[in-house]
Order: C-alpha cells, then structure tokens, then sequence
C-alpha cells in the first residue's frame, strides 16, 4: 500500500493551533499584554477598535526585539524564554509555548514594529497567513508596537462565531482588567475607538483596584495577608455587605498570573459562610505566591487553569485566613493597612 501520512505545512499547523490559543479578540489581547510584561515593560498601551475585530494594538517600552528575533518570533515553537522542559517548573514568564505569534499571525493580518535599547534603527515586519509580507528598517521609539488587524480575515467561519462588539469588548476588558490587577506596578492605558477608557498610574494594589473599579471600592476592602512555608497569601476580600447577587468581582492570581479555581473560590465563599447577604457571591482579589515548583501551568495553552500539587492544604490555609480578616476587620474596622 502506498504511503499516505504527511507533515502538515506550518501555516496549516499555525492555523490550527490558533483554533486553541485565539479564541476571540480578548485571547490576543490577553497574549500581547503578557508579551509586554515579558520584555520587562514599564509603560503598556493598549488600542482597540470595534471591540477587538477590526485592530487591537499593543504598544509597549520594553526590551524589544533584534531584526533577527523579531522574523523568529512568528515561527512557531520559537521563544526565548525557556529551553528545557525542566524551565517549565522553575516559571518566572507569563509565556513559554512559543505559540502566540505564530497563531495570531496564521488568522490575522500582523504589523510590528519593534527597536532594542541602544539600537539606533528598529524593525518593520508585515505579515497575512503566516506569510511575510515587509520587513524593513524604520523609526520607532524602543520597544514594541504590535497591530493585530482583521482578526479571522481567513476563517470566515470564525469571523462569524463572533459575539456582538459590546460582548466581546466586555471579554476585552475583562483581560485587561486581570493583567492590570495582577502589575499594579506597570502604568496601562486603554483606548477603544479612539475613546480612552482606563489610564492606570503605576501605584500599589489598593490604587490599582480604586483606579479600576471606582473611588468607592476604598472603604469596601478588608485586607488578607497570611505567610506559611508553602503559600504566601495577599491582597483584599470585599466586605461582605457590599457583595452582589449577580457578577461579582472575583480574583485569584497566583504568582502574578490570573487563574480560575472553583475549588479555591469555594474556599473563600466558605469563609464567608454565614456573612452574606442571600444568594450574594463573595468578592475578592486574592493574589498567591507558591514554589512554581508546586503547580503546573501547562494544562491547557490559555493557562488560566492550574494543578496544585497539595490543593488540600491551600483550600484551608486560604479559608483560615479569610475567616480571620474579616473576623479582625468586625472588631477594628478603622485599621488601614495602606497597602
Ligand atoms: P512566548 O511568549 O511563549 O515565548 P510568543 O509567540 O508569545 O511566545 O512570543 C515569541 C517570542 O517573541 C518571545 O519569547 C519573545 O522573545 C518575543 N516577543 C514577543 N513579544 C515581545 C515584546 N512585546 N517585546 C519583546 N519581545 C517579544
Ligand atoms: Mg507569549
């Protein structure tokens, strides 16, 4: 019988694993910014135009990247942030899988712009499908400017699975607001058609959640802070009176990365037992630091899931501190710890 298996073209292969890494417009979003953060930036503007579909922009002051690397980052598998699976448990990157590039260029059309410190001239490179179109010397401040247009051009299928522009800039917001909450210490704009929606100082966490969410979500914090040989809790649980019916503001970062765990968040509602109002979902912004060697953030390519090595311990450690803050917070209400 003849030989019928085949290597898959890389953009083929690109193509398809974009079907995992982008999801929608927030998917880019959520990868561009943690890109930025990668490079060390300091300063991170983000432009969005009809929610995300027809231009999503990243323009950061990071370390930026050499011509070379800058051709080498579209290829897929190609990263400078790990060499060995061994890195994978030793993590201080939001990145790894070499992927995002390669994808997002394989369903859009891709213009960067990027010059290194003390480069004088910096590098222009357009691609559409996996396909380089130009690349260029040209003038541009150090760093990285990443335009992401027309997401989906080659999908229609795709395209069209789209939500609304109002549901997919929520989706939009949602991770730049996860990004921001997780780097009180880099300032971040946002921008949507031009409008200016977040401008966001470089500040500490309690800034950063007041420049999000409001002058009012000052007096609605009660402080968490907890350090054990294996977890390092911090941040802030809102006072159980302010708690909403419907979509509540819930957070868990753990080692500067934002993740879902029900089990985690039934930690803390159960810390809470008793305190809220009927039906009322506790809200919370609860930053964990743990040995990376003890999680594994390679479950799926959005990484917004973890595995724990011992879940079990966390579970009480997190509901026993949160118990005792909101306990000390009842008898002396008027502490501030300014954090
Ligand atoms: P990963 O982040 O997993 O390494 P990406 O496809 O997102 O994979 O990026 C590939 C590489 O391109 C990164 O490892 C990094 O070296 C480089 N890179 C991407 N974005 C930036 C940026 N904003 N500034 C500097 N370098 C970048
Ligand atoms: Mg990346």
């Amino acid at each position: 019988m003849a030989d019928i298996i085949k290597l898959l073209p890389d953009h083929v292969a690109n193509q398809i694993a974009a079907g995992e890494v982008v999801q929608r417009p927030a998917s880019v979003v959520k990868e561009l910014l943690e890109n930025a953060i990668d490079a060390g930036a300091s300063s991170i503007k983000l432009i969005v135009k009809d929610a995300g579909k027809t231009l999503i922009q990243i323009i950061d002051d990071g370390k930026g990247m050499s011509d070379t690397d800058a051709r080498m980052s579209f290829e897929r598998h190609a990263t400078s942030k790990i060499t060995t699976a061994d890195d994978l448990f030793n993590l201080n990157t939001k990145g790894f899988r070499g992927e995002a590039l390669a994808s997002i260029a394989a369903v859009a059309h891709v213009a960067l712009k990027t010059r290194p410190e003390g480069a004088e001239v910096g590098t222009h490179i357009e691609i559409e499908g996996s396909k380089i179109i130009t690349q260029e010397v040209c003038a541009t401040p150090k760093g990285t400017s990443l335009a992401v247009k027309n997401l989906f051009f080659n999908i229609p299928a795709r395209r069209n699975f789209l939500k609304s522009n109002s549901v997919e800039l929520r989706h939009v917001i949602d991770e730049f607001q996860r990004v921001a909450l997780a780097h009180p210490d880099i300032a971040f704009a946002m921008y949507h058609n031009e409008g200016e929606l977040f401008q966001l100082p470089k500040g500490n966490l309690k800034q950063r959640i007041v420049a999000i969410f409001g002058g009012k979500t000052n007096e609605k914090l009660v402080p968490v802070q907890e350090e054990t040989d294996i977890l390092t809790i911090n941040g802030f649980v809102v006072k159980p009176e302010f708690s909403k019916k419907t979509r509540g503001e819930q957070f868990f970062f753990v080692n500067d990365r934002f993740i879902k765990s029900a089990y985690l968040n039934h930690a803390v509602t159960a810390a809470f037992d008793g305190l809220l109002p009927d039906r009322a979902r506790a809200s919370y912004f609860l930053y964990l630091k743990v040995d990376p060697a003890t999680i594994d953030i390679n479950i799926h390519p959005t990484k917004t899931e973890i595995k724990f090595d011992d879940e079990h311990a966390l579970y009480a450690m997190l509901r026993s501190t949160i118990k005792h803050s909101l306990g000390q917070f009842s008898i002396a209400p008027v502490l501030d710890f300014n954090r």
